[in-house]
């Protein structure tokens, strides 16, 4: 579809930016639902961040998703803040309505909603570990607190960071922060055990986060990461008879929110998950 002065404009903010796979996953939305809009990958570097938001009401693009290293940074020039983005600390998606922007973060939601629909399972009274407490654990843990676990515990490589993190979030949950030498003390009580660091990624393949050998078979062992789809540690976990769970439908669902938020319609999942698929050098 080619652009014309209807067409309604997005984009995605982000530095480095050049191997996102979300215009070929938008642009493949749009097109599956007839709608006629545009998506561009915008390489802003930090200094000129304000001056990109400035531009968002300047050309009157609809929305906009906002990728590393901006969604902290950004959220100082934005007019509102929603509720959970607020408490997460972080906006991945920002909707310009007639020159107000509003900053949302679609990350954790999008997230559960892929854990939930891909494992078919429940949430509620579920015992879940996070490994991991940077940005991607901040969303995930938020979203998951609003499922009412029994408990989430958080282990991380700098133990200050987990318990910090833990900390944060009492006020939506039970939550207990760890350094990595404690999961070995709950191996037996998981039921979710979720990787949020980025041990594993591309070019690392490597690497795992965490010995898959210590929980039980039939724990769901996730993984945010979705280059590879199957990182090592599900692979290794999957042969050990846990329920693996990769990165990759939390990119397609965090989209969908977003698309959804932009342009009131459901998003067409399978031709993003398709497009995006389609997209990845496998
Ligand atoms: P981040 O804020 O930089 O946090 C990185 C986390 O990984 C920290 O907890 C860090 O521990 C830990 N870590 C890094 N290297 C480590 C190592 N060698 N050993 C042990 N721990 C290590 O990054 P982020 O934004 O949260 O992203 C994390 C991952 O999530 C990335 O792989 C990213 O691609 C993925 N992600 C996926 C999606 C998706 O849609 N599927 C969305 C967002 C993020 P310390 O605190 O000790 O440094």
């Amino acid at each position: 579809m080619g652009t014309d002065s209807s067409t309604q404009r997005f984009g995605v903010f982000g530095d480095p930016i050049a191997h996102t796979k979300s215009p070929v996953m938008h642009n493949a939305a749009f097109q599956a639902l007839g709608i006629n809009g545009n998506y561009t990958a915008f390489h802003v570097k930090p200094a000129d961040l304000k001056q990109a938001v400035q531009g968002i009401r300047d050309s009157g693009l609809r929305g906009v998703n906002v990728t590393i290293p901006h969604k902290l940074a950004v959220m100082e020039w934005l007019d509102v803040i929603d509720e959970g983005a607020r408490i997460i600390g972080a906006v991945n998606t920002i909707v310009n309505d007639d020159g107000e922007l509003k900053g949302y973060n679609t990350d954790g939601i999008g997230y559960v909603r892929s854990l939930k629909e891909e494992c078919q399972i429940e949430l509620t009274g579920k015992r879940i570990v996070i490994i991991g407490a940077g940005g991607a654990a901040r969303g995930v843990a938020y979203a998951l607190c609003r499922e009412r676990p029994e408990h989430i515990w958080i282990a991380n490589r700098t133990i200050e960071r987990a318990n910090e993190l833990a900390q944060s979030l009492q006020p939506y949950g039970k939550l207990s922060g760890m350094g990595m030498d404690g999961l070995a003390d709950i191996k037996n009580e998981a039921d979710i055990v979720i990787n949020t660091t980025s041990v594993g990624m591309h070019p690392h393949v490597a690497d795992r986060p965490a010995d898959p050998a210590q929980f039980n078979a039939g724990t769901i062992i996730s993984d945010l990461i979705y280059n590879p789809l199957r990182t090592r540690w599900l692979q290794e976990a999957e042969t050990r008879g846990c329920i693996a769970h990769g990165g990759l439908g939390m990119f397609v669902y965090q989209g969908a929110y977003a698309f959804e938020y932009w342009t009131g319609k459901p998003a067409p999942i399978d031709a993003m998950r398709t497009a995006v698929m389609d997209s990845l050098e496998l």
